[in-house]
């Protein structure tokens, strides 16, 4: 789960890090009153989950309210990445004289925390760890010992030859390893952590990525959900209880399992399609997550085929050949659909299938190449 900036500067400076002060604005109006009441200069942020933000103009500093007001109206007009702006942030401007990157991520290949810096901050970021890799600091942290205060200190040696802020730093980078255990994160970022002219740190943008499997957990960060900022098919597959990740090809994949839902993914690879979604209905069976899961694919204008794959173990094939005739009742189907079933209650399940006039196959590759073929607007020999 993303969090917005704006809340991911409250956690920073709950711990201890320095984060100017702000408030965010849905209109114009409200930006205005947030710059009149900060006083002075301001900078107005888009509030979405997207890095980059500056290059796309989504980040303007602004002279005084008025010119705040003016900077809110273009910002909250424009789409980020894909992504609307529905808010902005207003806080006061810093001065910056050098910026700097402070970044904790999972590392899958150390398998421990990553705390990583960089004296080279900023927008280009990216292209610093690309072109430049050197001048990316890394240090995998012993999560029994967490990050000790003589690592961090080296580390902020690396930002900064001054030693005192070398040390403001390293208690940046110790609160901001804290933070990312207190909430749950996969990646807290501080990207500019920025020098102000009278040499005093301060963090200018914040980013944190939950990970979902700790929003359990942590129910007042699972609170911090803006599902209004998140794809609508994937908010209406969690609410459905389904595993939903939308994907940009053609082939709408409901699958039970998610083994078999990569397997699936693989195939329809494996034959030349590309699949329009990752989804699992999960090991038990109810048909009306069948029709969550059908109004979600079909809502999807990429899609030109649905593929079912579903192995029957504790998944019963006659409730979802149920699901599928109940949505198709529901649903408007203006896609073929590529039925497989195989295990427990399949005959049950072809009976229902059949009397309803859909057709179901067996065999995993038969299904899979038909769909492709069928998504490619080739017709099937069997059809
Ligand atoms: P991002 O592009 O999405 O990462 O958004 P940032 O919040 O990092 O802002 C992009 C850039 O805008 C920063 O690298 C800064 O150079 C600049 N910026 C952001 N906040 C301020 C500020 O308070 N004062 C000044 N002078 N520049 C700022
Ligand atoms: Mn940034």
């Amino acid at each position: 789960m993303n969090l917005h900036e704006y809340q991911a500067r409250d956690i920073l400076r709950q711990h201890g890090i320095p984060v100017p002060p702000g408030d965010v604005a849905s209109t114009p109006e409200e930006a205005r009153a947030i710059a009149a009441r900060l006083g002075g200069r301001v900078v107005v942020k888009a509030q979405v989950h997207a890095g980059g933000r500056g290059k796309a103009g989504g980040v303007k500093l602004a002279r005084d309210a008025a010119e705040a007001a003016a900077h809110a109206a273009t910002i909250l007009g424009m789409t980020i990445k894909g992504l609307p702006v529905g808010r902005v942030l207003v806080a006061p401007a810093a001065d910056i004289a050098a910026e700097s990157y402070v970044g904790v991520v999972i590392d899958r290949a150390s398998q421990r925390p990553v705390v990583m810096v960089s004296a080279a901050g900023g927008i280009d970021i990216e292209a610093v760890a690309v072109e430049s890799p050197g001048q990316i600091h890394r240090l995998a942290v012993d999560p029994r010992y967490g990050l000790l205060p003589h690592q961090a200190f080296g580390l902020g040696l690396r930002l900064y030859r001054d030693t005192a802020q070398a040390r403001a730093a390293a208690r940046i980078m110790e609160a901001v390893y804290e933070t990312f255990y207190a909430v749950g994160a996969s990646l807290v970022e501080i990207n500019p952590l920025a020098t102000t002219p009278d040499g005093a740190l301060v963090a200018l943008d914040a980013k944190i990525v939950i990970d979902d499997n700790e929003l359990e957990r942590h129910p007042e960060i699972a609170a911090l959900r803006d599902s209004s900022a998140e794809d609508p098919s994937e908010v209406a597959a969690r609410r459905a209880g389904l595993s939903f990740i939308k994907l940009d090809g053609s082939v709408g994949c409901c699958v039970n399992g998610a083994g078999l839902a990569m397997a699936t993914m693989d195939l329809v690879k494996y034959y030349g399609g590309a699949p329009a979604n990752f989804l699992d209905i999960g090991g038990s069976s109810n048909p009306q997550k069948v029709v969550a899961a059908l109004r979600i694919i079909t809502a999807d204008p990429n899609v030109r085929a649905i593929l079912f794959n579903i192995f029957g173990g504790i998944t019963r094939c006659d409730d979802v050949a149920n699901g599928i005739v109940q949505a198709s009742e529901q649903v408007a189907l203006t896609v073929p659909l590529v039925i497989r079933l195989t295990g427990t209650n399949e005959a049950l399940a072809v009976e229902i299938l059949t009397r309803a006039g859909f057709s179901a196959l067996t065999d995993m590759d038969d299904a899979v190449r038909q769909a492709v073929a069928l998504a490619a607007g080739r017709g099937v020999g069997a059809r």
